[in-house]
């Protein structure tokens, strides 16, 4: 079992809001809001843990931060919610307590995760969301991009982490059109089942799905997900 109270220190230890959008199970989920006094652009969104056995995205979510971010705040401001599926994180599970997958429950609200997520962002539109997940089968990386205005940039974002480690040879078999080598497109056959398409529906112009190979040492995935990240933000 893996210690949800050690997220929920690192989280209280921040420097920013924290806000408590809910609980499940008596897990918390949190949100915090990152953003300089000056400037209120519109925010981005960042989301790990969604299936819970997938922990580098609720790492990377916690290093971004936990990092210095002074230059990025001068241009950006990030709505983060680190961990949206504490009890599988916990046990390990992809599925919450209850079996469901979360990330296919979003044109749904009677899954406790999904109306929490869904309540935190409902006022909400962001230019950019980044879901951060993994892939027990790969031996590399690859991401799914969702761009409303189809002005693709995912070629690029995994040319930019391949020094980190290599893309990922196989298609993942989720039916998503291929832009490129371990560059998928969001399906629009998916509907708004999934966060990312859900939010690229109603709440964002533009969605990425980063994948790392849980495999790789948790160092690499991490630094993988910021890198897309950081690879992102460099085109807006
Ligand atoms: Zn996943």
């Amino acid at each position: 079992m893996r210690n949800y109270v050690d997220i929920a220190s690192r989280v209280k230890n921040l420097n920013g809001p924290v806000e408590l959008i809910g609980t499940v199970h008596d897990y918390p989920i949190y949100q915090i809001r990152l953003a300089s006094s000056a400037a209120a652009p519109v925010p981005i969104l960042l989301t790990g843990g969604v299936h819970g056995d997938e922990p580098a995205g609720v790492a990377a979510t916690l290093q971004f931060l936990e990092r210095d971010n002074t230059e990025l705040l001068k241009r950006f401001t990030f709505v983060v919610i680190p961990c949206i599926n504490p009890y599988g994180y916990v046990h390990g599970t992809r599925e919450n307590r209850e079996g469901v997958d979360i990330n296919r429950a979003f044109d749904t609200m009677d899954v406790p995760e999904v109306a929490i997520v869904k309540k935190a962002i409902a006022q909400t539109q962001f230019s950019l969301a980044i879901d951060f997940h993994e892939d027990y089968d790969a031996t590399g990386f690859y991401l799914y991009e969702g761009k409303r205005d189809e002005a693709y940039i995912g070629v690029e974002l995994a040319d930019a982490v391949k020094t980190i480690g290599p893309i990922d040879a196989d298609d993942p078999g989720e039916e998503a059109p291929e832009i490129a080598a371990g560059v998928y497109k969001v399906a629009t056959e998916w509907g708004t089942q999934g966060l990312a398409p859900y939010l690229l529906h109603f709440h964002s112009e533009h969605v990425i799905i980063t994948e790392t190979p849980t495999i790789w040492p948790l160092e690499q995935r991490v630094a993988l997900h910021l890198g897309i990240l950081d690879g992102t933000l460099a085109f807006c």
